[in-house]
């Protein structure tokens, strides 16, 4: 268990940040929380619904003598709220940010911050395709990873009370480097959505040629791919523009591995498919014993998922 930090201010109030609040008000993590987001509309539902204690009009005031100061904003709008909050926080405040990417998440946030606050990055495994102040759970990080991107000098004390906050979340929590943490988000869930979206923009397109049998037959393989691609817009533009180089490395992999599929398809080597088929099974096998998914059938989709 976790001691509540004093006032835990949350810088966007999405998915994230609203699961955040209602996980730290169960566990009694937090004192008060306040909070900020752009629109007008978003704070007073974050008000009226009981996520914040207090909402501003500005990052920099919500963020103010706070001990915890969360970043859940899209990843391109981090640099523009680390500049805006530095020169007001408390000496001695954590800085942290749920970001899906964290190289470029680090490089757009460290530099407007001042000494003595300690930066812990942080990507929690978790998420749906919905958004705003009233798709958030409390139950949205239990039993998934939060992995956090520690930068050097950070004081390993901070690390460590961070560390029990999201564990009292509900979630597991490892420590890697930005640039390994990248690349292998590159793998499990940027490309994965990236061929989400190709796929049902393909369909979109025979859709014109089939009239609407895409949607009335869709199967369970094509409606997964549309519960990924229904993901917010901007989260996802931003995911691709600051993580270029790991998801570009992963797609080329990608389709090289397509090509020798495809082949395999025109030349009529199910061996080669039969065998590809059985490993990648395999995969499947290890996620549902490493007890990140279950072996259900999930027809209906109803509980949550990972991003
Ligand atoms: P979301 O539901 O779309 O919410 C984003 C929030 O940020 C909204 O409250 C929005 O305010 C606010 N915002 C956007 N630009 C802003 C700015 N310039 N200044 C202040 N507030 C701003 O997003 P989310 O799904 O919670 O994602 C937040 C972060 O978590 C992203 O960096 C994403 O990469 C990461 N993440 C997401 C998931 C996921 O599955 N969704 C999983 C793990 C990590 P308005 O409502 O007023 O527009």
């Amino acid at each position: 268990m976790s001691a509540p930090y004093r006032r835990v201010a949350l810088i966007g109030l999405g998915l994230i940040a609203s699961s955040m609040a209602h996980a730290m008000r169960r566990a009694g993590l937090a004192e008060e929380i306040t909070g900020h987001a752009r629109s007008a509309e978003t704070r007073a539902t974050a008000l009226e619904i009981g996520l914040c204690d207090r909402v501003f009009e500005t990052a920099a005031a919500a963020a103010e003598g706070a001990e915890l100061v969360m970043l859940c904003v899209p990843v391109g709008a981090m640099a523009g709220v680390a500049a805006e909050i530095g020169p007001h926080l408390a000496p001695g405040a954590t800085v942290s940010d749920v970001g899906s990417v964290k190289r470029e998440v680090i490089s757009a946030v460290a530099p407007h911050l001042p000494a003595g606050v300690q930066f812990i990055p942080a990507h929690p495994i978790a998420g749906t395709e919905h958004s705003g102040p009233r798709a958030g759970f409390a139950e949205l990080f239990e039993n998934r990873w939060c992995l956090l991107t520690p930068v050097e000098g950070t004081d390993p004390g901070a690390v460590e009370r961070y560390t029990r906050f999201w564990e009292a979340m509900g979630a597991h929590v490892d420590c890697m480097d930005a640039e390994h943490h990248d690349l292998v988000l590159a793998v499990t869930s940027h490309a994965p959505h990236l061929i989400a979206y190709t796929m049902v923009g393909v369909a979109d397109d025979l859709r014109r040629v089939t009239d609407s049998e895409v949607i009335k037959y869709s199967a369970a393989g094509f409606r997964d791919f549309t519960r990924i691609a229904a993901s917010d817009p901007t989260m996802w533009r931003d995911v691709f523009l600051h993580n270029k180089d790991a998801t570009l490395e992963i797609l080329g992999r990608f389709t090289e591995e397509l090509f020798a599929l495809q082949r395999a398809i025109r030349t009529g080597d199910g061996d080669m498919l039969f065998e590809y088929f059985t490993r990648t099974r395999a995969i499947r096998r290890g996620i549902i014993e490493a007890g990140q998914d279950t072996d259900a059938p999930d027809f209906g989709r109803v509980k949550k998922h990972e991003d």
